[in-house]
Order: C-alpha cells, then structure tokens, then sequence
C-alpha cells in the first residue's frame, strides 16, 4: 500500500477510492484560484481527525484545501456516476466540481477513523457537462454550517472540515463570489455509482465496487459468500440505514430538497446539501426547492421516494443478485423499518417508550402542529420544557398553556394534552427527568434558512463573523445559551421570500 506522510498536514495519506482504477476514477487536477482565504475552519472536527490546533495556519494549506494541491501518498481524482433525476434516468453524471483528495488514515488515539477527503468547487472536471466545475460562496456556506448542524443533531451526514473563498468570479443569475468546501466522509460513494456500472452491462465493475464496500467495511456486512448473498446483505444494510436516515430528517423538519438517485450515499449519510431547510412553520406537504415544481421531493414525500430511490439501487445490483423475488423481498422491509425507526424517534421526542399509542400520539401532536403551522423545533422544544416544567398532577397545565395557546388552545389540544399527560404519568414518577431527557433529542437551534441569510449576507460583505456563531450554536444544538433566544425563535416574516433553488 502506498501511503505517505505530510509535514504540514501531519496525516497519513492514502489512495481511497482512487485506487479502483480509471474506470471509477479519473486522475485529474484542480483549477486553481488566487487570492483564497479562510472563511471558517472547524476546529471540532480537526480535533477529532487528530490534527495539531494550528494545522491550517501551516504554509500550504490553503492550496491543498481550496487549490486541490495534491497530497504525498494519494492522487486527486474525479468519480463517475449516474443517476435518476426527479424520477427520470439522467445517464452518467459523476463529479462535475468535486475532487478527491485522498484518503487520510488517523493518528493512534483520533476519535474518527479513515476519511475521504473531497474538494467542491475546485473547477472542472471530465464529468462537469456545462457547468464551470464551481460553487458560490452562499451555496458553499450553507452546505458547511449544515452539514454540522446535522452532526451536532446527531444525524448521520457528510462533515466539512473548512470553507474558503476567492474573488474569482463564479456566474450564476450575476457574479458571484467562488468558494471550496473540504467535505469528509468514510466514503462519497453514491446509489448512483451502482447505477452507473449496472446501466453500463458493466457486471464485472459492479463486483469490483461490492468487494471494496466489504473489504473497507464501509456498512459493516455480515460474512457470506461473495456474489449474489453479499450483494443482498448490502442492499439489506442500505434499506436498514436508509430507512434510519428518513426517521432521523423526519423527525427534525429536514426537507433535503433534491432526493436524486446521485444524491443518495450508500452509507446511509446526508449528503449534498442545496436548496434543502428546515422546516419553519409545520407544513407536512412543504416544498423547499423552487425548482420542483410538482413537488417530487416535499417533506413528507421523503420517506416514499427514498424506498424508491432503493429499487434503483436493487435495480442497478440485478446483474450481480439475478434473483428479483430475493431483491423485492429485501426492498420491502423499508416501509416496517421506517416505521419502526419513525416509532423509537417520536417516542423519544415525546419522552415515551416506543409503543403504537406513543407513535399515534407524537402523530396527533404534529397534525395540531399543523392545523397552525406551528413552528416545529419551537413546539417540540416547548412540549419538552412543558414536560420538564410540571408538577406532575394532571389537574395541573399551566406549563402546558403557552405550548397550548401556540397549536389552538381548543377541545383538540385539550383532548391531546389530557392522553399525552396520562402516558407521562404511566411512564415516569419525574417529569422534571423526562422533560430534561426530551431536551436531549428536541434541539433548541435549528439551520433555519433566515439564520443562514443573514450570515450569507454578512459574508457576502467581507464579515464571517456570523458564520462562527452559527457553527458553535448548532455544533451543540441541544443546550441553551444565554443571549441567543433570538436564533431559537420562529422564522421572521422576511423568511418566506427567501427562494432556495438549484442554482449553487
Ligand atoms: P447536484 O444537483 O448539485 O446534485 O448536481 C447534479 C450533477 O451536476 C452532479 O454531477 C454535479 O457534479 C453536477 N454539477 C452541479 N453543479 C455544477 C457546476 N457548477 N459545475 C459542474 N458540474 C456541476
Ligand atoms: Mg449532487
């Protein structure tokens, strides 16, 4: 194994998915921009990686993470992929303006194992089609602090490790500024790589990617024979995570916006954030992207299309299964795991044991969330101080009236109240206890895209500033600090005009 290291970028440095070769990888070079500058690096997830405190101060380092400057030990590399687009085969795609750096293996004692590092918005690529291979700085910085406010959830996700920015100009609707994100995962692998081969008769390619998932032990595969069992356990392990990843979006307003088969990890992470939100005011058929127009992708869509986006993934292991009874067999454990993941998440939120009654109730209290497009992170973090706060005597609400007067205060919520009162009772002597739990799973701050606005707009005037605050509140979403009410609060009129499209 070739592996190397880098005095300033003190890691070991290998080929990751790299090495499979030209046929998955083109070898390729970043363009190079001038006059880059740090915008943020998180310092969190260097930490974790084992990195020393002033690794980017080091001389070089902003050309290996916004110029792509090759690392001693791994080549940079564009992947190739396909996918299905808003329901519709796309043919090949691949990274258009993402580049692999490597793989970087941790120092004895990291908290986080190996990880792909990969550059957006390095410039062209074999695969960019008509794009310029570039990101603007307000899609880039949106995608940075999200990506962390969903680890900071505790969400399976994509990390981002820095953002920088250069005053080349990048044209969207009018210039705009550049920026690169340095992402990390295990692996960028996509259902759409599988897609790719599979629509290509390329079944050799296909065994080649299954061995590497298992040898790299990307999803942790049970022993089988290679062939057609391994390739049913990993559909299986991708329907189980997958199934995860929807509970977990569900459970916290997430739309994600653009659910194409391409951008879809196989490991189950959350992965290429654009025009996706959370949600504001409860609205269960809510659209986030303005460019679906028909509503493909609205949030409680997500679910649904991902199990479909799974049949393009059992589709596209076909060649290597060749057993459709097995593989539908497989696909159609999705909507039970759901479920039962919806089950355990809801429960949480509403401090019950998972149970049909606590599902039907945590169901009843987002339809009266919804009756007044309630603010969703609020009502749920308003129920769990309302908990928390209790006396415990069930002729008791006062705790409870805020919450009450937010979702209609009527024979509806009063109904609710009385049954969700009688199952705390039934499961706890302490509501102090579990209202406090129930603020470990309700945050208090979420990415709302008005919170991003402002720090966008902020940047877009030479001051990051805001960038941190939001990187630091929503790197620990759960615990209140004192001064930020105003980042927990409901999304100010002004949020609606907001539009989040494709363009990025
Ligand atoms: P997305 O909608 O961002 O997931 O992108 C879909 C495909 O278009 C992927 O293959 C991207 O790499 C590619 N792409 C998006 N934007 C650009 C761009 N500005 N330049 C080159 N390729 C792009
Ligand atoms: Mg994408």
């Amino acid at each position: 194994m070739d592996v190397s290291h880098n005095p300033a970028l003190p890691l070991t440095w290998r080929d990751g998915y790299a090495r499979l070769g030209p046929t998955f990888a083109t070898p390729w070079q970043a363009t190079p921009m001038t006059d880059l500058q740090w915008v943020s690096v998180n310092h969190r997830l260097a930490q974790d990686l084992g990195l020393p405190h002033d690794w980017y101060q080091r001389p070089g380092m902003l050309d290996v993470l916004g110029n792509g400057q090759p690392l001693p030990g791994a080549s940079t590399v564009a992947t190739v992929y396909s996918g299905h687009q808003f329901g519709v085969w796309a043919g090949q795609l691949g990274d258009g303006r993402a580049l692999l750096l490597g793989e970087s293996l941790p120092p004895p004692g990291a908290a986080l194992g190996p990880q792909e590092w990969q550059l957006k918005g390095a410039g062209r690529t074999p695969y960019s089609r008509m794009g310029d291979g570039r990101a603007v700085l307000r899609s880039s910085i949106r995608e940075y602090l999200c990506s962390e406010a969903m680890h900071g959830l505790g969400i399976p996700t994509t990390r981002a490790l820095s953002l920088v920015s250069s005053p080349t100009p990048v044209f969207r609707e009018e210039p705009e500024t550049a920026a690169v994100v340095a992402r990390l995962a295990p692996s960028f692998l996509r259902f759409g790589h599988f897609e790719h081969f599979a629509s290509r008769d390329n079944v050799q390619a296909l065994e080649q990617l299954i061995d590497y998932v298992d040898a790299e032990n990307f999803l942790a595969l049970p022993r089988t024979q290679p062939g057609r069992e391994r390739a049913l356990a990993l559909l299986d392990v991708v329907v189980q995570r997958t199934a995860s990843l929807m509970a977990q979006w569900q459970s916290v307003g997430f739309c994600h916006g653009v659910m194409n088969t391409d951008n879809m990890s196989l490991l189950g992470l959350t992965l290429d954030y654009g025009p996706f939100q959370f949600m504001d005011g409860y609205h269960p058929g809510h659209i986030c992207n303005h460019s679906d127009h028909h509503g493909r992708y609205a949030f409680d869509q997500q679910p649904r299309v991902a199990h479909w986006n799974l049949f393009c993934l059992g589709q596209a292991l076909m060649p290597v299964v060749d057993d459709v009874q097995a593989t539908v067999e497989v696909l159609n454990t999705f909507t039970a795991r759901y479920e039962q993941a919806w089950g355990v998440q809801v429960a949480r939120k509403l401090g019950l044991p998972a149970s049909a009654s606590a599902t039907t109730l945590g169901d009843a209290f987002l339809a009266l969330m919804a009756r007044q497009q309630a603010d969703h992170t609020g009502a749920w973090r308003g129920l769990s101080h309302a908990v928390r706060d209790w006396s415990g005597r069930s002729d008791d609400t006062t705790s409870f009236a805020e919450l009450g007067h937010q979702l209609g205060a009527d024979d509806a919520w009063d109904r609710w109240l009385s049954d969700y009162l009688q199952a705390v009772l039934q499961t706890t002597s302490s509501p102090a206890a579990c209202g406090e739990a129930m603020r470990r799973v309700n945050p208090a701050y979420v990415l709302h895209n008005h919170l991003g606005e402002i720090a966008i707009r902020r940047a877009q005037e030479g001051d990051f500033s805001e960038i941190e605050t939001l990187l630091s509140l929503l790197s620990d979403p759960y615990d209140d600090r004192p001064g930020f009410d105003a980042y927990a609060a409901p999304a100010p009129p002004w949020a609606q005009s907001i539009a989040i499209s494709c363009s990025s």
